[in-house]
């Protein structure tokens, strides 16, 4: 079926389709902004585009037309009868019918024949840091993201040290991804219309990653260091060898007293190549 907001309207309206809060239902409506978000993802032949949640396939009838095959995941069975019909000619579109975090996706992805492979979805709100740390904790190969998220998530994807939105989830995607805000999205673009403003954000594979001796401990230190985000790493860090920590905070002409919302990756990956080294 060719793309129209009113056909899928009137498609929603006719199978008695009734939108689920609990899912975080809020369909995209309008056809630029679709087409802003293809555009953008830059989806390179030979590829695999996984979406999470196609919802009533507006997205995913038009990643069928540029990608090699499109993998989705639709948590809700009632969209079966409305997806058959607008995918009904997009013969390269499979969709799982599945909670995504409950899926084995490096299971589902084997399957196909692909060089590049890309996650493009506009995300359920209430999941959208599970499903982001799902795919780094699961090791999806993914070279690029590129996801609609409420904008206060977002801002928090690619915040810098200093500033209210840094945090763990900040540090762990950035180690991980080159982030950028493509675009900004209104409320009245969704039917239901949500409560929040939205981004289009795009994580892209770094090239170089950070080079971390013992990424396990790196993640556990982050994590740690901003369980209370208003206490200082001594209070936040106890059970770790505080001396190495402060040596390397010296360094950076910081001590114990610094929180940790203050320190850049670079210094996090120092503490902890410091503390890896000291364990051996
Ligand atoms: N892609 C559609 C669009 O842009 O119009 C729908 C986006 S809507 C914000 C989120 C979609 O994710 C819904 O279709 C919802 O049912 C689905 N969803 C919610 N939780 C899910 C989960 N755990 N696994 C898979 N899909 C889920």
């Amino acid at each position: 079926m060719e793309y129209s907001p009113k056909k899928i309207k009137e498609l929603l309206e006719n199978n008695g389709f009734n939108f689920k809060k609990m899912f975080g239902q809020n369909f995209i409506i309008d056809e630029n902004i679709i087409d802003s978000i293809i555009r953008k993802s830059d989806i390179l032949p030979d590829s695999l585009v996984i979406e999470i949640g196609p919802g009533a396939g507006s997205l995913t009838n038009k990643l069928a037309k540029v990608a090699s095959h499109v993998l989705c995941y639709e948590i809700d069975h009632t969209l079966d009868c409305v997806l058959n019909t607008v995918l009904e000619y997009d013969h390269n579109v499979d969709v799982i019918y599945q909670d995504f975090l409950k899926s084995n996706v490096l299971a589902d992805i084997q399957k196909y024949d692909y060089k590049h492979l890309y996650v493009v979805a506009n995300l359920p709100y209430y999941i959208t840091t599970p499903i982001i740390m799902k795919l780094i904790e699961d090791q999806i190969p993914v070279d690029k993201i590129v996801v609609m998220v409420q904008k206060e998530v977002g801002n928090r994807f690619k915040a810098k040290p200093g500033t209210k939105d840094y945090g763990s989830l900040s540090v762990f995607l950035q180690y991980y991804y080159e982030i950028e805000k493509l675009m900004d999205v209104s409320k009245h673009v969704f039917i239901p219309k949500p409560n929040v403003d939205s981004i289009v954000v795009s994580l892209e594979k770094r090239k170089n990653l950070y080079s971390v001796s013992n990424p396990k401990l790196f993640f556990q230190l982050v994590k740690d260091s901003f369980v209370q985000k208003r206490k200082t790493l001594r209070n936040n860090l106890k059970d770790y060898d505080l001396n190495t920590i402060q040596k390397v905070l010296n360094t950076y002409h910081y001590d114990l007293s610094v929180r940790a919302e203050t320190l850049s990756i670079d210094i996090f990956i120092a503490i902890a190549n410091a503390l890896d080294l000291e364990s051996k």
